[in-house]
């Protein structure tokens, strides 16, 4: 369990000592300075005008470009767009990708949520689910009964990565296989990926883009888009807010079947911009492999902190979950981080563990975690004294 926090100690992190930005939560996370100076400057034109003009549309456009650079998608690939965030494309997938069964990968608060929605929907055969411990992750097995195959690229709630495969020895989507969707909602951006293993890669905005959230993305093969037609084919009943051909259609044209938040796709595709003009996913996925070795590394060598999950490949870099001993209470040392200005360090609350989450996503600066490090030593000299 985690202590129950009566009262926070006053205790001063020395200034020196402090990140330059104090955000490190998985979401919303930290939006760059940067970015929210250009929304502000281009405000004036571009806030409170239709998003069905050439203002917004050409925004929305540089933002498709630009994810298909990033990710180096092969041409008939397609990025779509929709609102309602990564919780919303969970619902369109069980109305418009899910044919009939789906096989669930569930190692935490996240992943377990696509497979209870498509578990829940009626018009779906109950899902195959392979369950892992937190602080691990689960293999997918080839099944002919399943027609997609559910993958995470990060589970938040544990700080667990996984590599993206298609299932070993499945056949592609063109003879029969399921496809692979994957929710890369805290991963996409901040983890390497090939193009080639998956044919829906999906993700929400306010984390490793530094933007907000109330959007979804989703990078779509030819096999899920012929997926997402077959359906539709059927007839079957789908309210058109989660209607992906709907969707898709809309996409194609630069633009969202309703209203978008106009300042979430600015930021959005500011941060896309921002990493393709740097050097792509090698940069952006750099910052998070620095990052991570800077905080595992500092846990590995402290003698209070160790990293929650064991095996180091599937330590997360973007997520890092640290672990307290008992002599520390993390809840204690996250409200003095928050005092000082440190936010957001606290763990996913329904994992329950004396341990401190923490965001490494590419807009947090590597130099930042090494700090965060050095105040999280302070703050605990200081209670133990
Ligand atoms: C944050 C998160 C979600 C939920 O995203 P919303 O946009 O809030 O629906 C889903 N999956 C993962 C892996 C996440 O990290």
């Amino acid at each position: 369990m985690i202590p129950y926090v009566t009262d926070t100690p006053d205790i001063t992190i020395p200034a020196n000592l402090l990140p330059a930005d104090g955000r490190f939560g998985c979401g919303p996370s930290k939006v760059r300075p940067e970015a929210v100076a250009a929304l502000a400057a281009e405000s004036g034109r571009y806030l409170g005008t239709s998003h069905r003009q050439k203002t917004v549309k050409s925004v929305v456009g540089s933002l498709r470009e630009g994810l298909a650079h990033l990710f180096s998608l092969p041409e008939e690939y397609e990025v779509a767009l929709g609102n309602g965030g990564t919780t919303c494309f969970w619902d369109a997938a069980t109305f418009g990708l899910i044919e009939r069964k789906s096989q669930h990968l569930t190692f935490g608060e996240f992943s377990s949520k696509f497979a209870t929605a498509a578990a829940d929907a009626p018009h779906l055969d109950d899902p195959e689910i392979i369950a892992a411990d937190v602080g691990t992750h689960p293999t997918a097995v080839v099944s002919e009964d399943v027609d997609l195959y559910a993958l995470t690229h990060n589970e938040t709630s544990t700080g667990v990565m996984m590599p993206i495969t298609r299932p070993e020895g499945a056949a592609a989507p063109a003879d029969g296989g399921g496809l692979v969707a994957v929710d890369a909602t805290s991963g996409a951006g901040g983890l390497r990926v090939d193009p080639a293993q998956f044919d829906a890669y999906y993700f929400a905005p306010q984390k490793c883009f530094g933007s907000d959230g109330g959007l979804w993305a989703a990078l779509l093969s030819p096999a899920a888009q012929d997926r997402i037609g077959a359906i539709a084919a059927t007839k079957r009943w789908v309210p058109s807010s989660l209607d992906l051909t709907i969707a898709l259609d809309n996409s194609k044209l630069d633009q969202t079947y309703n209203t978008p938040a106009l300042a979430t796709v600015f930021l959005f595709d500011h941060q896309v911009r921002w990493f393709n003009e740097n050097g792509g996913l090698d940069f952006s996925t750099g910052r998070c492999d620095r990052s991570a070795e800077t905080l595992y590394t500092w846990a590995d060598n402290s003698d209070f902190a160790t990293p929650f999950v064991t095996r180091e490949q599937d330590r997360s870099h973007v997520v890092g979950t640290i672990d307290f001993d008992e002599s520390v209470s993390a809840a204690t040392v996250a409200a003095v981080l928050r005092a000082n200005g440190i936010v957001d360090t606290e763990p996913y609350r329904k994992l329950g563990r004396n341990q401190l989450r923490i965001a490494m996503f590419p807009a947090i600066d590597p130099e930042d975690i090494a700090s965060l490090c050095a105040c999280i030593n302070y703050v605990v000299g200081a209670i133990a004294s």
